[in-house]
């Protein structure tokens, strides 16, 4: 069952960094802060929903645990009434790398915290200094091991495409997250937004963004290597919407971009598979998973046709048996 979760955005606040590709301090200038009464009023309107029952309470954006202490605990404490009696399942937050210590970790779990998300952005150090993070590789090891071994389920957010990041660190990155084992992930394609250090180096030049083809293949390698590790990719690509609306400058945004990934994916397992069994040209029966039918068959039917240009008809069809990323083929000129 889908539960409701309820989402308060808080920008900027506390965090002590304005790394290359964030515009939250311009952002959170023209917002308001959130309250504990805000808190109170979104959790109050998600309970008229019975789907909110084993929800969680999400605080998102910004540097949750960089905010100063007493708005970070009354932010907490409003949240905490609806863990304690029941109302939801947890809360979770989204905070920097060396954001995170002992001290901390014990104050969001007597606030019922039952999930941490890191932005990580890179394990280069070089990439991450270009960026202005403010953190090291060494940072986030540090800060998923502490919040693993305090129990959080722990997430950790990559980014691709960042200015001096080529597709293999990012690939090195993945590996180096892969090693840390952490519950989830969420993968960004770098997109350029309004107020940025980011947008300035583009607009001299010195940065060129990623196209949606090209950040779509590496995520593509990158959701297989997490996919293969066990490991669950929670969002690929910005939400459609409040993240990038009227701030956006240039970059891989695209408000399918997950699917366009999948459907690499599926295109190149096709191909594997044809080669391999030697499937001559003709009519083909592509058998994957029923959620896999719109990735196999690509945005605009582009994975009919790229097989069409190949001498192969393709019909798509769903089988329960067939799991995530894998497909059989059958050669059937009766279609
Ligand atoms: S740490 Fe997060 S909130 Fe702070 S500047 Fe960087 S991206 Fe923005």
């Amino acid at each position: 069952m889908k539960h409701v979760n309820v989402a308060l955005f808080v920008p900027h606040v506390g965090c002590p960094n304005q790394c290359s590709f964030c515009n939250q301090r311009a952002i959170s200038g023209k917002r308001t802060q959130v309250t504990p009464d805000d808190v109170e009023k979104a959790v109050q309107i998600a309970l008229g929903n019975p789907d909110s029952k084993g929800g969680e309470i999400a605080f998102f954006g910004g540097s949750f645990t960089a905010i100063e202490r007493e708005t970070m605990i009354a932010l907490l404490d409003s949240a905490y009434k609806f863990i304690a009696d029941g109302s939801f399942r947890g809360i979770r937050v989204s905070t920097r790398p060396d954001a995170i210590d002992g001290e901390i970790c014990g104050i969001l779990k007597r606030y019922g915290v039952t999930a941490v998300e890191l932005g990580a952005q890179s394990l280069d150090d070089n990439v991450l200094a270009l960026n202005r993070r403010g953190h090291t590789a060494k940072d986030v090891e540090k800060a998923t091991n502490l919040l693993k071994s305090a129990g959080f389920e722990t997430g950790l957010q990559m980014m691709t495409g960042l200015y001096g990041s080529e597709d293999a660190d990012s690939i090195e990155t993945a590996r180096k997250i892969i090693a840390l084992r952490p519950d989830t992930v969420r993968i960004y394609p770098t997109v350029v937004l309004e107020n940025t250090h980011l947008c300035e180096l583009y607009k001299s030049g010195k940065y060129t963004p990623q196209t949606v083809e090209g950040a779509a293949a590496l995520c593509a390698t990158l959701l297989e290597m997490f996919s293969e590790a066990g490991i669950k990719v929670i969002r690929t690509g910005l939400h459609s919407g409040g993240d990038v609306e009227g701030e956006f400058v240039a970059g891989a945004y695209h408000p399918a971009f997950k699917e366009i990934c999948e459907s690499k994916i599926y295109l190149r397992k096709a191909l594997e598979f044809i080669k391999a069994n030697n499937i001559p040209q003709g009519r083909i029966e592509i058998c994957v998973s029923p959620k896999a039918v719109s990735p196999m068959t690509g945005q605009k039917k582009a994975n009919i046709l790229a097989l069409k240009e190949l001498g192969y008809e393709a019909k798509i069809t769903a089988d329960e048996q067939v799991e995530k990323y894998k497909l059989y083929i059958l050669r059937n000129e009766r279609l």
